[in-house]
């Protein structure tokens, strides 16, 4: 068999050796993973507590046009 297998980051697309020196398999990066995840929690349940950012916005009706 071959040596050693690489898969590609699922974030980012570099190879990544499928070896223990490759601690967050399938990703390149533990950043790369936190961002995956970060992305399916973002699907997943959105976070409640930050205010949206389209309302609120600081402009003053009065002064366009
Ligand atoms: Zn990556």
């Amino acid at each position: 068999m071959a040596g050693s297998t690489s898969v590609p980051c699922p974030t980012c697309g570099k190879n990544v050796e499928w070896t223990q020196a490759s601690p967050w398999r399938p990703f390149c990066s533990e950043r790369c993973r936190l961002i995956d995840l970060g992305e399916w929690l973002d699907e997943g349940h959105r976070i409640p507590d930050k205010p949206a950012d389209d309302q609120g916005a600081p402009w003053d009706p009065d002064q366009a046009h």
